[in-house]
């Protein structure tokens, strides 16, 4: 089934709906994905017109490099050269929510404001069926960054994407809710050729250190300026108020674990990291809907709470406009 609203339709996650998805990509249309960590915004990551319109639906800065999309380590390795390690942390985690800088390869034919000018490109094979299905039908690499005007809060569902971007893209493929609820992991390697961090996701340092052997950490931020990493993002119309024990005054109230009681909101009762993750953009998304300013109870530093936190610091960090 199909429907339209402002011109952009939206199309269910069926054979039907997937098609007429990879038929918009091959005109060089623009399509939200479901992925398992929030909704792409994609396109055809080898044609220019395509990744162009992506920035431009976005307001996305030009000097932001966007994550390509594939359906295999095949298709990433005629793209990229990663290293050993790099290859080993794929083969153990995609698909999944572990994204890949890796030098591109000679004749890789991709868009180049794709990688921002940049000699290496940031590299993922998502999990989510529809996102898998509609990589195969397409046959080829699709930019996705996040499906949400640029700065703003993630999209984890598509009504998300359609209270941002309506009108400004082709169609939504509506997948339901993102199970992961934070974005991926993005990791490249330091001047010493050690894995590092480059944003935290949906994949933890712990993980990592079985295959590693030893923990990841994060990259001393030197020469990439990228929208996930300036300081805000993610960002409610409203302020945010981090580690707060209770509400004051007429501030909304999110709570984490058993001890919150009377909160408006709990990112998990039972202090679950990936249930928080997975609820915390929905949560901020309606917690902002209220119009009152947030509060935000501690969540724990480790495993997905460091992209949790990560997220929620670049949420209530002051504005930069
Ligand atoms: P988004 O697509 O909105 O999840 O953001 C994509 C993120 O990927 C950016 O914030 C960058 O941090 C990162 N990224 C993409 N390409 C590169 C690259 N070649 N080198 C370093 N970081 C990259
Ligand atoms: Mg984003």
């Amino acid at each position: 089934m199909t429907s339209q609203c402002d011109q952009t339709e939206i199309l269910d996650a069926t054979p039907a709906g997937i098609s007429r998805a990879g038929t918009i990509l091959r005109g060089g249309g623009l399509v939200a994905i479901p992925t398992e960590t929030v909704y792409g915004l994609a396109g055809d990551a080898r044609n220019p017109a395509a990744v162009s319109a992506i920035f431009a639906a976005k307001g996305r800065p030009a000097h932001n490099p966007l994550i390509v999309h594939v359906a295999d380590l095949d298709m990433a390795l005629a793209l990229a050269r990663p290293d050993t390690t790099a290859r080993a942390l794929a083969q153990h985690f995609w698909p999944g929510a572990l994204t890949l800088v890796a030098p591109l390869r000679d004749g890789h034919g991709l868009a180049p404001a794709v990688t921002a000018g940049l000699n290496t490109v940031a590299l993922r094979m998502p999990a989510h069926p529809a996102a898998q299905a509609l990589l195969a039908a397409f046959g080829g690499p699709v930019a996705a960054p996040s499906a949400n005007p640029s700065g703003q809060i993630s999209p984890t569902t598509a009504a998300h994407v359609m209270a941002g971007l309506s009108g400004r893209i082709a169609a939504v493929l509506d997948g339901g809710a993102c199970p992961v609820g934070v974005e991926s992991t993005i990791i490249g390697t330091d001047d010493t050729d050690r894995t590092v961090v480059l944003r935290a996701g949906g994949i933890s340092p712990e993980m990592m250190a079985d295959v590693l052997g030893y923990m990841p950490v994060p990259a001393q931020v030197t020469s990439i300026t990228a929208p996930g990493q300036l300081a805000s993002h993610y960002a409610p119309r409203a302020s945010v108020r981090l580690n707060a024990r209770a509400p004051e005054g007429s501030e909304v109230w999110i709570g984490f674990g058993p001890d919150c009681a009377g909160a408006d909101f709990t990112l998990s009762a039972k202090g679950d990291l990936a249930e928080a993750a997975s609820q915390l953009f929905a949560i901020l998304h309606k917690a902002d809907a209220t119009g009152r300013p947030i509060a935000v109870a501690p969540v724990p530093e480790h495993g997905l709470g460091l992209a949790i936190n990560d997220r929620l610091r670049r949420a209530a960090a002051p504005r930069e406009i």
